[in-house]
């Protein structure tokens, strides 16, 4: 059940170049966020801009009732969160989502995250999730950038033990190329064994990774992201296309779906 919330901003340091984190308490969001879960900001300073933006759940310390967004600063509501200090309150709804990611539940099936750009944040929640639940998952984390000062989050999963992969398109670190570079030999090496794939990140690049397991055979989920102005079902600002013939909202029919289902 979504919630407006006005959380208390406790930091919100850059990571790198244009990107900052924001943690907030908020006991009831960080309670009930699930991966795949989003929240929908509103920072407007005199109606600009109008509607929320959706912003998915990177981190939640549920002990401490937190929830931290990881955000890349593009617009007004990016900069105007950019400019939050300790203290000040940040007005969220969520968490919002009708269907979210699901751990693949096979035994001792290798779980491969493809993240690109502000597709990471959610990706690193789940796999954090999968190792409160599980004593030793198989997790590969497979991060895609333009160039190495745009890539996110490869210290903090290398920290955690993650086997985390990188591919940069200019091949400044990392292989040289796209996560489907990194991906595809991977699938190739686990051929026949259980294997899901979760990814999230620039749309050319989720059709890709998609078609991919498609190719071969594997369980890939895709948390889309367009534009959702309401997040909560009411405004048709988010309807996508499916195989079957479906015209479907995003913000409370998704933003998860299997790769099969999505029309690119
Ligand atoms: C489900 C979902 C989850 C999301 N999660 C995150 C997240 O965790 N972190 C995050 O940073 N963003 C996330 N986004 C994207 C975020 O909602 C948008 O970037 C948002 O529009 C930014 O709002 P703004 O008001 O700052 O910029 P806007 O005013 O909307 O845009 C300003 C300018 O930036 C351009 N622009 C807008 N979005 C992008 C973009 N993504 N890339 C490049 N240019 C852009 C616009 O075309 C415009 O020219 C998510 C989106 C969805 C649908």
């Amino acid at each position: 059940m979504p919630h407006q919330v006005f959380a208390r901003v406790l930091s919100n340091d850059p990571i790198i170049a244009g990107h900052q984190v924001i943690t907030c308490e908020a006991p009831t969001l960080a309670a009930e966020a699930q991966p795949g879960h989003f929240v929908n900001v509103l920072t407007a300073e005199r109606y600009d801009p109008l509607l929320r933006k959706p912003f998915s759940v990177y981190t939640v310390d549920r002990d401490r009732g937190q929830i931290s967004l990881l955000y890349s600063i593009v617009g007004a509501t990016t900069a105007s969160m950019s400019r939050k200090r300790p203290g000040e309150m940040l007005d969220m709804v969520g968490p919002l989502g009708g269907r979210i990611f699901q751990a693949d539940t096979r035994p001792d099936t290798t779980h491969i995250m493809v993240g690109g750009g502000y597709g990471v944040p959610p990706l690193v929640f789940l796999s954090r999730e999968l190792r409160l639940a599980q004593s030793a998952p198989n997790i590969k984390f497979i991060i895609g950038a333009r160039r190495k000062d745009l890539l996110l989050c490869e210290a903090e999963l290398v920290a955690a033990g993650v086997d985390a992969r990188v591919a940069t398109e200019d091949g400044s670190h990392g292989t040289s190329g796209r996560v489907t570079d990194v991906l595809e030999p991977l699938l190739l090496e686990n051929s026949g064994l259980p294997v899901a794939v979760y990814c999230c990140g620039p749309t050319p690049m989720m059709k890709a990774v998609a078609e991919l397991c498609l190719k071969l055979g594997v369980t890939c989920q895709l948390s889309v992201e367009v534009a959702m102005p309401c997040g909560i079902g009411v405004c048709m600002g988010c309807v996508l296309d499916l195989t079957d013939g479906r015209r479907v909202r995003c913000c409370v029919d998704g933003p998860v779906f299997e790769a099969g289902e999505v029309k690119w």
